[in-house]
């Protein structure tokens, strides 16, 4: 549906002060996953030119409510979530609310009919008429949707980019063809469209400018990046091509496709020495016939074979994963099948969640007879596991050299500093060290927590411009 004033897809800046003179402040919130995250990155930098960024709902002048459909009950979060805003903005007649994401490409006008509190809803394809919402409304025009499908890449501010960030995400590519069956994805985000690969190159290029060091390529499925343009490129050729851009530590991705993992992918990651040693890769379930009602074209054997090619290649490599726990029909034995798999692939972590039906899709109308209760339980057991395996992993790095790339205050000594593995694996600092954020520094991993490690600088700092 377009936008209900017809205005403009261009970038316009909001007024950048009230009344009063005092900037205005625009809360945000943001649900579910790294795209979505990535999202409301944007449109805090689309408006920064007229408003500053706070964490208390009660002091904005602007709410922005970025919402996700895949998870647990998305509708309900959302007119809670605007129940709560509603009592805000009674007290503040002057404070805007904007929803957008999944949900409300999803539901467009729906939202505005059913909570009179919203002054305007955008889609996924539109952060950037987030501005003009804003102005039209601000001026006496009636509440707005902008939820219209568009192919091309929006146009964003010049030198769009998250800022004085040691790692940052760049989207590569949106939307997704794959039509899982519980995936309500290729619905709020279209089919899959690949960035321009000069573009991508150019925000890494003004990222690493401003003193990032890591880069994390998004995508639903990054490793179809490239076939719907012209000419086309391979996701390899995209990760070569980044991997050489000066001041460049290391390239992470998330996340691949099982289906669509080729023999240059076991290449690039055995081979370039920037990508890190860490793949994510969905499973979903062990059961090749869950796995078939999911649509999901691999079967537990395929999947198993990528995984033992990329420890073959990369015997230090993590694997993290997704499962989805009690999809309908989900037999005792089938769900054993996926533990089966967890003991057999040793998983360095997993995101695990009981199935939640999404309206819209496939999977919400199969016949699904099991408790959640059991449901429940299965998760549980599954995530015992994980942490039983989690811990083994923690472990067997003590004792061990790493590299690690410093991003920042450690968040349980805000004086010392913390960094990532190339696996992925938190490593705090025991202590401080004449070295800063962005520096990559090699570390003696003195002991295991939980779910981080701790180390000792050991060798110097390999230095090159911080990012704070
Ligand atoms: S691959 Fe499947 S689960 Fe992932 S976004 Fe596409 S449809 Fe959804």
């Amino acid at each position: 549906m377009p936008c209900n004033q017809g205005c403009k897809d261009q970038i316009i800046h909001p007024q950048a002060h009230n009344a009063s003179d005092k900037p205005r402040r625009v809360y945000i919130r943001t649900y579910g996953c790294q795209m979505n995250e990535y999202d409301s990155l944007k449109l805090e930098r689309l408006l920064q030119n007229g408003y500053e960024r706070t964490d208390a709902p009660e002091n904005a002048d602007l709410v922005l409510i970025n919402t996700c459909s895949v998870r647990d009950k998305p509708e309900q979060k959302l007119y809670s979530l605007l129940g709560e805003m509603k009592e805000l903005k009674e007290r503040r007649p002057e404070m805007l609310i904007g929803v957008g994401g999944c949900v409300a490409q999803q539901e467009g006008e729906k939202i505005i009919k059913r909570s009179r509190a919203v002054d305007f809803v955008f889609g996924t394809h539109n952060l950037s008429v987030v501005p003009s919402l804003i102005n039209l409304r601000r001026s006496g025009a009636a509440p707005q949707v902008a939820v219209d499908y568009r192919d091309e890449w929006e146009e964003l501010p010049a030198g769009f980019v998250e800022s004085e960030r040691v790692s940052v995400f760049i989207s590569i590519s949106r939307g997704c063809n794959k039509n899982c069956t519980y995936c309500i994805v290729p619905t709020t985000r279209g089919p899959e469209v690949s960035r321009p690969m000069e573009e991508i190159e150019r925000e890494a290029r003004i990222a690493l400018h401003r003193g990032a060091k890591e880069i994390v390529l998004l995508g639903q499925t990054v490793n179809s990046y490239g076939r719907d343009l012209s000419p086309k490129i391979t996701f390899v050729e995209l990760l070569e091509r980044l991997s050489r851009l000066e001041g460049l530590k290391r390239i992470r991705f998330t996340s691949p496709h099982p289906q669509e993992v080729r023999e240059d992918f076991f290449e690039l990651v055995s081979s370039n020495p920037k990508v890190c040693r860490h793949i994510h890769m969905p499973l979903q379930s062990g059961s090749d016939r869950i796995l078939k009602l999911m649509n999901r074209n691999y079967r537990r054997a395929k999947y198993l074979s990528i995984i033992e090619a990329l420890k073959e290649r990369v015997p230090d490599i993590a694997i993290t994963t997704d499962i989805i726990v009690g999809f309908p029909g989900e037999t005792e034995r089938e769900f054993q099948e996926t533990l089966d798999i967890m003991e057999q692939v040793q998983f360095d972590n997993s995101y695990s969640f009981v199935f939640s039906p999404r309206p819209g899709t496939a999977a919400a109308e199969m016949k699904d007879d099991l408790p959640h209760s059991e449901k429940l339980k299965r998760l549980q057991i599954l995530q015992a596991k994980q942490d039983e395996i989690l811990q083994c992993k923690l472990t067997s790095w003590v004792g061990q050299e790493v590299e690690v790339l410093l991003e920042g205050p450690s968040a349980a000594d805000p004086a010392k500093l913390q960094g990532r593995t190339s696996q992925n694996f938190t490593v705090n600092l025991v202590d401080q060290y004449p070295v800063k954020s962005g520096d990559l520094v090699q570390c003696r991993i003195r002991e295991s927590a939980r779910y981080t490690l701790k180390g000792e600088l050991c060798g110097e700092p390999e230095t090159g411009g911080a990012a704070q």
